[in-house]
């Protein structure tokens, strides 16, 4: 059917490359683009016998709008998905504005020298889009993607209105290191270390990084602690979503992490600001991403599941009810079918269907959107058929 070009190489993009090369109907062809070419080389030699789609590959530096403009004209691909860092979001918007291009992606702009998060830079891109005639769906990942999706899911088969969302995202994983995160370390502990926040009554309310704590019995993982974290779905949902009250997130963290993570802040290596050292600049948090495990090597030694999903709270017919739907995803079978562990995995099945729901037109409008404004049935169907399989549980253990 189409043309696909994935920019970015690391854990998500190999999951979505793969299950791009397990649905040849919609991706007939494929290019890999990264800063590092050799990775893209090495994922095509891996796949393309096992494969009907075509795949090739190139070098880009993605930071640089111009280099983008020259890839996409050569390469002519009907979407773009953008599986980089988050960092740049904008460049790859600009190019495929420049070259009249559908744009995907699975995490919101922020700047590198900032660590602040929001969709003010992308929502602004919306005029330009709609004039162009192309299509922007934002953050196609599992939080936000999965999630988003499930909200517009509940709200249109289970709810009036929806008054309450809890997200809880339950990583029950262990790869056996005393420390390593499970994406990219850099962008991750960016998130943690920040201020928490929640949307409650049309403002946030902001609390201090971890300050508040809760306990969950995850269905197929067991009782763990999580925490409250501000993440950049509960911005568009409070937006999207009609009727909302109180969006809140929570992630699930084992006390090692925690206890190194405290102490790496306390001696300084989390910080974005750079430091002279032996004359050069550098960033203590990029240093501690060089020294930490690739989380990509984690795939081989993950044991256990995560569980990821969405309570919502609200009235239906006049009756106030409660709905809880999760996704449970096991690492090692993750592992056994596309080589990586399960956070990868769950990011990278929905960038691959947000990418097909644009390229085969079933979501088409045009302007730029998140991925709550779309009809949620067609995905949640490929959730299935993809291997993200979702339950929904009425009148679910609510969080205290
Ligand atoms: P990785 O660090 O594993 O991979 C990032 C890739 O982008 C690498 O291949 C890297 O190249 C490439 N890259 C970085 N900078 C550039 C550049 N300037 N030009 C070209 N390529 C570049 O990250 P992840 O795979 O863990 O994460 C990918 C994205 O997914 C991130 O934006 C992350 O925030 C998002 N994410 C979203 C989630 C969700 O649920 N919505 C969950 C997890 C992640 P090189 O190999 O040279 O370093």
């Amino acid at each position: 059917m189409g043309k696909i070009l994935v920019i970015g190489c690391g854990g998500v993009a190999s999951v979505a490359i793969h299950k791009i090369c397990q649905n040849s109907e919609v991706f007939t062809e494929l290019c890999i683009a990264s800063r590092t070419v050799s990775k893209c080389d090495a994922l095509k030699e891996k796949l393309q016998d096992k494969t009907s789609v075509k795949i090739t590959t190139a070098q880009v530096d993605a930071d640089h709008t111009e280099e983008l403009i020259e890839l996409i004209n050569k390469v002519k691909p009907e979407v773009v998905l953008n599986l980089a860092l988050p960092y740049q979001d904008l460049t790859i918007m600009d190019a495929c504005l420049a070259c009249g291009v559908d744009y995907i992606d699975t995490a919101n702009y922020e700047p590198e020298d900032t660590a602040k998060f929001e969709y003010k830079w992308q929502w602004a891109y919306r005029e330009r889009y709609e004039k162009a005639g192309i299509t922007a769906l934002l953050g196609s990942g599992f939080d936000p993607g999965v999630t988003g999706v499930f909200s517009a899911y509940a709200l249109k088969h289970y709810f009036d209105e929806i008054n309450y969302i809890d997200i809880l995202d339950c990583n029950g994983g262990d790869h056996g290191y005393p420390f390593a995160t499970n994406f990219n370390p850099e962008i991750n502990i960016r998130e943690v270390s920040a201020k928490g926040s929640y949307w409650e009554d049309g403002h946030w309310v902001e609390t201090e990084p971890m300050e508040i704590k809760r306990e969950y019995d995850f269905p197929q993982v067991g009782m763990k602690d999580m925490y409250l974290l501000h993440h950049e779905e509960l911005e568009s949902l409070g937006i999207n979503i009609p009727g909302i009250k109180r969006i809140r997130f929570f992630m699930t963290f084992g006390q090692s992490y925690l206890t190194h993570l405290k102490c790496l802040e306390n001696v300084g290596m989390t910080s974005i600001e750079p430091i002279l050292y032996e004359g050069k600049e550098i960033v203590p948090l990029q240093f501690l991403k060089a020294v930490l495990p690739d989380p990509a090597s984690l795939g081989p030694r993950t044991k256990g599941k995560t569980n990821i999903g969405c309570i919502f709270t609200g009235k239906k017919d006049g009756k106030e009810k409660s709905i809880y739907i999760y996704n449970v995803c096991d690492h090692e079978e993750c592992y056994k079918e596309v080589g990586s562990q399960a956070v990868a995995y769950t990011t990278g099945v929905p960038a691959m269907i947000g990418a097909m729901m644009i390229l085969t037109k079933t979501w088409d409008k045009k302007g730029v959107y998140n991925i709550e404004e779309f009809d949620p049935d067609p995905f949640m169907d490929a959730l299935n058929k993809f291997g993200l399989p979702w339950v929904v549980e009425e009148n679910p253990v609510m969080v205290p």
